[in-house]
Parts: structure tokens; sequence; C-alpha cells
């Protein structure tokens, strides 16, 4: 799995994502060869299951049964594609941990979803995905309207607030240490 995720991170379409939103930090796909590296000298580790099928999370620190610095992939239960999108996410999760950034859990998910949208994207992928990611896709390909008008970009945030799985922490700050 180590490999896959290597495989993917070093996909052009990967180190090619490069954006900026309104208010918050511009993405700048060059620094998921930091993630590369972390992978590669086992800093950061790549463990299946740990989480749902069709899920993914990375832990920047230890949190209950989930350890430090560790992405978990769970069982594909959709498409290559789709699949491959979620260590793209949750890659992104990654480098603000690497960049020990303090940083709001909003942005980060916000940008992690937006970076998955280019990479589904780039592989012409549309369907069948979380409304989240759906969302992130919207944002990516209107992605220069959203400073004038930030119609999907808003409803992105809208949706992670009232989110189950996101209320419980998207207010508060995501804190990389390295
Ligand atoms: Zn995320």
């Amino acid at each position: 799995m180590k490999d896959k995720v290597l495989a993917v991170l070093n996909e052009p379409s990967v180190q090619t994502i490069n954006f900026a939103l309104p208010k918050t930090f511009p993405m700048n796909g060059i620094d998921f060869k930091l993630v590369i590296k972390a992978i590669e000298n086992g800093t950061i580790r790549v463990e299946e299951g740990g989480v749902p099928a069709g899920m993914a999370k990375y832990t920047a620190q230890d949190d209950g049964d989930s350890k430090a610095n560790t992405m978990y992939l769970g069982q594909n239960n959709t498409s290559e594609i789709v699949f491959k999108s979620l260590m793209v996410h949750e890659a992104v999760h990654a480098i603000y941990d690497l960049k020990r950034m303090t940083i709001p859990w909003l942005d980060n998910e916000v940008i992690a979803y937006v970076s998955q949208g280019f990479y589904l994207n780039k592989h012409g992928y549309s369907g069948g995905l979380s409304q989240e990611a759906k969302l992130g896709q919207e944002i990516a390909t209107n992605i220069n309207e959203q400073a004038k008008d930030p119609f999907w970009l808003d409803a992105l945030i809208d949706y992670l607030r009232n989110d189950d799985v996101y209320k419980l922490y998207i207010c508060k700050t995501f804190v990389g240490d390295g």
C-alpha cells in the first residue's frame, strides 16, 4: 500500500496541483514531495485498515487507537481513481503536519477536498462521490470564479460545518508537529 501511495504522489497530475482560494493558504503541489520523502524514510507510515471501507484518514498526533504520523486507508469499495484521490486528500493533511503549521481544521479540509477535486478532474472522473468531494471538485472546476463569487466554496464550508463527521472538530485548530 505504501508503494501505491508513493506512486500516486509521484504522478505529475499531483505535483502540479497549484491553486489559491480566497482567505486561506495557497496550495503548492510541489509540497507533496515532502510527504513522499517522509513515507520513504518512515517518518510517515501508511497502514491498510483502521478506518471503514471507502474511508481514509491521516493522524498527526496519537489519538485513541490511531498512531501519530500515519495515513490509514480503508478497503477500496469504489473506483480506483476515487481511492487514489483519497490518498491525495490525506497527503494534504500530512503536508501541514510536516510543515508544522497551525491552521483552522476548516482550511485544512477545504484545501484537501479541493486538491482531491483537482486530481479527479485531471483524470476526467465524475460521479459516485461524497457530497464534500463533489463540492471540492466543483471548486476545482470553477477555481477562477471563487475569488469573485465563492458559491461552491461557501457550499463546501457550509457542508463541512454541518456534517456529523466533521462538525465534531471542524471549528477546532489543526496543529502540525512535524
Ligand atoms: Zn480530511
